[in-house]
């Protein structure tokens, strides 16, 4: 199998999907390989924080600069992606007031609003916090998920004409010592309706350019180039608390250290991180004191999260670049800041480059730069356009009034699928009536739960990340099984129990690091819905011989 495209761009996160989208809206014809299903990687993994830049604004103020002109501008083109929330950097007594001082300097140094309120200003906005506040920073930190913003430069790159291709692995690239000129694939069939190759069939894309926005993993394709890219992979860990314990992102105004930051999500609030270097971006320990350092660090500013729940946690891997010459030992010492790496101008090497390091806040200038990059390499004029135009589904927030309007669907229910769907909420939401809440946790109707199973055919994680149907407290105890029949009669029977099991087993995966006290009764519960209430310890769907249903009713077999 053999095709050919300008440009291929290699990792569906948010930095390909972002550099995909620009070189497609420029007519470039484009084509995206990512190993796994969009997101499989670091973006997939992240706190979900659209910085204000208040972060960097001490350590790294042209990260600083670039996160608040980018905070804008996501909040202009993907405002169904991101959740006003507004931050604060919040002093502990105790806590240097110079760094404090240099905080708000550097923030209004970078263009970040930044406002002082007083401790009981900072409480009455945030009423959990300490008693042992001393003052905040009010800046324009805000929520995002990633991945609806990621899925939504997807759909803008397919709408431009881009061949967007998941579970497909770059498994080495054509070309010689000077030029590179494609890549072999390795397709895998992936779960859901989209058509991928056979599994393990290979086909060769050649092509003019080829972009590694791999991240994390960017140094395996620089070996497959034969050069080298010192990426330096550092985890951190996130934790997932029950409900939202503030609306605001509560950061720990101090200068540097683990544990610093909680974000609201939806009907969350997310712990974290930590900052650890690891040798494989795929292989490296998650360790339960990780987990409690979180809770133990972050009760200091929020004393409630010492008594709540945790509902699970995960790790993720940062993509951190530093030049070989600079050489920190402590990974909270390397820039955030992104390199594009020109292998032509770096290692006379044609035809590739990459581009490693940054955040997702900055994912679009990253891929604006590395767009206008490749348009020279190709003699292409076209400008970018990704700051002005809209992503799918954000258009026209009117459209979403009427929506909730016109469906009668009261808050929160509607507000959520208004804001999930954007300018898609009409067509989906009068496709199905009646129009049940089947996630009670998230406020996930039927409607959209179709809708993503329309997109994703039997791949339930898919529609769980479309539309975070089982993310929620119970973590899919209740709704799992509802989302599985949803399933029914489309596919068959073994099909909705597979992907039953499999939703399943990603929900167990990252709940497992959380099971104490409280939370085993949690597990214990979900354990019970699912073998007794569903009978899956007894499942009719495996036995040989059908289960003579009509023998029940009929009275017939008292036993
Ligand atoms: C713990 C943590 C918290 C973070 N929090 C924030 C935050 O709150 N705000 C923020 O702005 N940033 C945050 N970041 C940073 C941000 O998540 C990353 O900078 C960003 O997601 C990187 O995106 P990417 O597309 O470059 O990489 P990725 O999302 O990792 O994408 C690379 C893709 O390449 C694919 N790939 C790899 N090898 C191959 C191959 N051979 N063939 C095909 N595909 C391949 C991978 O599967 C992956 O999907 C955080 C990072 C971490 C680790």
């Amino acid at each position: 199998m053999t095709a050919t495209t300008d440009v291929l761009v290699v990792g569906g996160g948010s930095t390909g999907t972002g550099i995909a989208r620009d070189l497609a809206m420029r007519g470039v014809d484009v084509t995206l390989v990512e190993k796994g299903n969009l997101t499989h990687g670091t973006t997939g993994r992240m706190h979900g924080l659209l910085h204000s830049g208040g972060r960097y604004a001490v350590s790294d103020q042209a990260s600083a600069e670039e996160c608040i002109e980018e905070n804008r501008v996501l909040r202009d083109i993907a405002g169904h992606c991101v959740e006003e929330t507004g931050g604060q950097f919040v002093q502990l007594e105790g806590d240097p007031d110079e760094y404090f001082e240099e905080k708000l300097e550097g923030c209004r140094e970078c263009g970040i609003p930044a406002e002082v309120l007083s401790a009981e200003e900072a409480r009455e906005e945030e009423p959990y916090l300490t008693k042992d506040v001393k003052r905040a920073i009010r800046v324009p930190d805000g929520a995002v998920d990633p991945f609806r913003l990621c899925v939504a430069n997807a759909v803008s790159a397919e709408n431009h004409g881009a061949r967007v291709e998941t579970h497909a692995e770059v498994i080495d690239l054509l070309g010689d010592d000077e030029r590179i000129t494609g890549a072999e694939i390795r397709h895998e069939t992936g779960p859901g309706k989209r058509s991928h190759g056979k599994s393990g069939e290979t086909e060769e894309i050649r092509a003019e350019y080829v972009v590694n926005a791999t991240g994390a993993w960017a140094g395996r394709i620089g070996e497959m180039a034969g050069v080298d890219i010192e990426v330096r992979p550092s985890k951190g860990v996130m934790v997932v608390m029950n409900c939202r314990q503030v609306d605001t992102v509560i950061n720990r105004c101090r200068p540097k250290g683990d544990a610093d930051i909680v974000v609201p999500h939806e009907t969350t609030a997310i712990l974290g991180t930590t900052d650890e270097e690891v040798e494989d971006p795929e292989d490296y320990p998650e360790e339960r004191w990780e987990v409690d350092l979180m809770i133990d660090e972050l009760k200091r500013l929020v004393p409630i999260l010492g008594e709540a729940r945790t509902v699970r946690s995960f790790w993720g891997v940062r993509p951190l670049y530093e030049p070989p010459e600079v050489g920190s030992s402590d990974p909270t010492d390397i820039t955030r800041d992104y390199f594009l790496l020109d292998h032509e101008e770096r290692d006379d090497l044609h035809g590739l480059t990459s581009i490693v390091g940054g955040k997702f806040t900055t994912y679009r200038m990253m891929a604006e730069e590395i767009s206008d990059h490749v348009c020279d390499q190709l003699g292409v004029s076209a400008t970018c356009r990704t700051a002005e135009v809209p992503l799918p589904g954000s258009e026209d927030e009117s459209v979403l009034d009427a929506g909730m309007d016109r469906f009668g669907l009261r808050s929160p229910v509607a507000r959520r699928s208004t804001q999930r769907l954007g300018s898609r909420a009409d067509e989906v939401l009068s496709s199905v009536e009646p129009n049940p809440v089947l996630c009670d946790c998230e406020a996930v109707t039927r409607a959209e739960v179709r809708d993503a199973i329309d997109q994703s055919g039997t791949d339930l994680n898919a529609v769980r990340i479309r539309t975070r149907a089982s993310m929620g407290n119970c973590q899919g105890g209740f709704c799992c099984h509802r989302m599985a029949s949803e399933l029914h009669p489309e596919f068959d029977e073994p099909q909705a129990y597979a992907a039953l099991d499999d939703l399943f087993e990603e929900r167990w995966k990252g709940e497992r690091h959380a099971l104490w006290g409280e939370q085993l009764s949690q597990a214990g519960l979900n354990y019970a819905l699912h073998s007794a209430t569903m009978n899956r310890d007894r499942d009719p769907a495996d036995r040989e011989e059908a289960i003579a249903f009509g023998e029940f009713d009929g009275g017939q077999r008292g036993d």
